[in-house]
């Protein structure tokens, strides 16, 4: 399936220079939306997989759909101050800025088998930060999935221990 069609491409936003993947075209057509999930879901089948994580906000885009549809956990990852309960942190650098991710502390059990899930890989700042959350508290990362893989920011090498699933690349 070629999603590309559905995807629309923004030239300098949010700032000069960036070519903005948008992908709120593709969620808005409920069949190829779904389409998508499932082909993630199926991948997270084949990893078997016992939880899902995701950075807001896109992430949850991804990630919550495949949970539904397997029947598992979600685990938000947010940014700072907003998660109420005790919170683990990390630094982590963007492709356009810096910022800090929170997880909670109980979210993930040591030994669970965890699919990340987000939109799009650009430099793999972001999911290395999410990675880091996840390992703190034991889990396993045995999948990571995307909508979108930018393969000139080669994010890939910065995950290259890890196995990538994406369903469309630039
Ligand atoms: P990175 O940490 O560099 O892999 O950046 C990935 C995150 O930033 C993802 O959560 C994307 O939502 C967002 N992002 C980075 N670059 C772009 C882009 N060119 N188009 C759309 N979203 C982007």
């Amino acid at each position: 399936m070629d999603y590309k069609p559905y995807i629309s491409v923004v030239n300098d936003f949010p700032i000069e220079g960036i070519r903005f993947k948008d992908i709120t075209s593709l969620m808005s057509d409920g069949a190829i939306y779904k389409k998508a999930m499932d082909e993630i879901a199926e991948y997270a089948k084949e990893k078997q997989v016992d939880v899902i994580v995701g950075p807001e906000a896109r992430g949850f885009i991804v990630g919550c759909p495949v949970a539904y549809t397997l029947g598992l956990g979600f685990v938000p990852v947010r940014k700072e101050g907003k998660l109420p309960r005790e919170v683990i942190k990390v630094d982590y650098g963007l492709e356009y800025g810096k910022d800090v991710l929170t997880m909670h502390k109980d979210a993930i059990k040591p030994g669970q088998k965890v699919l990340i899930t987000d939109d799009l890989l650009a430099t793999g700042g972001t999911i290395e930060a999410t990675i880091k959350l996840v390992e703190e508290l034991g889990g396993i990362v045995v999948g990571i999935a995307f909508m979108i893989e930018l393969t000139y920011l080669d994010g890939r090498k910065k995950l290259s221990s890890y196995d990538i699933f994406t369903l469309t690349q630039y």
